[in-house]
């Protein structure tokens, strides 16, 4: 198979006629291009953790941290500095190697910078790869993250423009596009993937993919999130998605962003390990580490080492990721798991 290369021309039917593939043959091809560019047995592993949580001024209809809805989550102000970096020194131990920092904020504030660039230095002098997500970005505030340290930042498109305005009606796609703007601008790596099963046609899974393939540069890192339905949410009803279809979006996923890092993300918790390794098969590699994802449900963190295990995998590492390094990670995760409740949002 010819080498495949990195396009930012994805037609529409072009990508109909990837999803509407047989099966078997989608996934053959996804598996290829993910042998060409990655190790297939290496999964990136990040830590995620919510360290603002709740009462968020955007009305995401799938989102239990929006302050539009009432749902069962508790509120939690800003963490403490000492707190998140205890909490990354726990996530690295356990063989972590990205830390992503979430807060629900539409933006963040002037008042709160000095303490999320104190964080991001703090974490990075960890030896970790640091992540934030934040909300909307202008370019200043994307530069002074850039000048603390940050690696990536993540900022979903969340679905296709089409179907945008049925999910969020405080902020518009545009705005989303442009902080995706300004976090390139700033020189950060990009992380901007989207969720479905939202109720939503099979045209706006090819646009979402569309758009994020076709930005000027693609992200370099890709979550594909399945809804978690939380109750008191708008969303909280809505049909579910078959899981091949899934499994479809992310092989078209690794298809058309070859070089970019596929993340199986929120929803895992819905999925048997058969599942989540078809999706390893079609080209994910790199999954969320820990108990909670950001405020949902994820896999025990103990298990998934156990499942990357079964399947031959291992943990891809930032520099000097030994075999011993990990084999520890996976003693001390089997053995530890009252520490796990530590990545409970605070
Ligand atoms: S997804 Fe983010 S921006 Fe939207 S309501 Fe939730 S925390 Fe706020």
């Amino acid at each position: 198979m010819e080498q495949a290369q990195v396009r930012n021309d994805w037609t529409l039917s072009e990508v109909k006629a990837l999803f509407n593939m047989p099966f078997n043959d989608l996934l053959f091809q996804a598996a290829s291009v993910h042998r060409q560019n990655f190790n297939p047995n290496k999964v990136q592993i990040s830590t995620l953790l919510s360290i603002k949580t709740g009462a968020c001024p955007e009305d995401c209809k799938y989102c239990p941290q929006s302050g539009h809805y009432k749902t069962d989550l508790e509120r939690e102000r800003l963490m403490e500095v000492e707190k998140v970096v205890e909490q990354a020194r726990i996530a690295k131990s356990k063989g972590a190697t990205r830390f992503c920092m979430g807060a629900a904020w539409s933006d963040p504030k002037d008042r709160d910078m000095p303490y999320i660039e104190k964080m991001v230095k703090e974490v990075k002098e960890l030896g970790l790869e640091t992540c934030m997500t934040l909300g909307m970005l202008d370019n200043d505030k994307a530069h002074a993250l850039r000048d603390a340290g940050l690696d990536y930042y993540n900022h979903n498109l969340d679905t296709s423009p089409e179907y945008y305005q049925q999910i969020i009606t405080t902020r518009t796609y545009q705005d989303r596009l442009d902080t995706l703007d300004h976090v390139r601008d700033a020189g950060m790596k990009v992380c901007s993937g989207g969720i479905v099963g939202m109720g939503e046609e099979a045209k706006d899974r090819y646009g979402l993919l569309m758009q994020l393939a076709n930005l000027p540069k693609q992200p370099e890192s890709v979550p594909i999130n399945m809804l978690v339905k939380v109750k008191g949410t708008p969303l909280e009803n809505v049909d579910d998605l078959d899981h091949f279809e899934f499994i479809r979006t992310i092989a078209v996923a690794r298809i058309m962003m070859p070089k970019s890092y596929v993340r199986l993300s929120a929803g895992r918790t819905a999925m048997n390990e058969q599942m989540q390794s078809m999706c390893f098969f079609a080209g994910a590699n790199s999954i969320f580490y820990g108990d909670k994802l950001l405020t949902t449900d994820n896999p025990e963190a103990d298990s998934d080492m156990m499942l990357i295990k079964k399947l031959g995998m291992s943990p891809e590492s930032v520099e000097d990721y030994s075999d011993e390094a990990y084999a520890a990670s996976l003693e001390s995760a089997i053995a530890d798991k009252e520490t796990s409740e530590l990545f409970y949002p605070a």
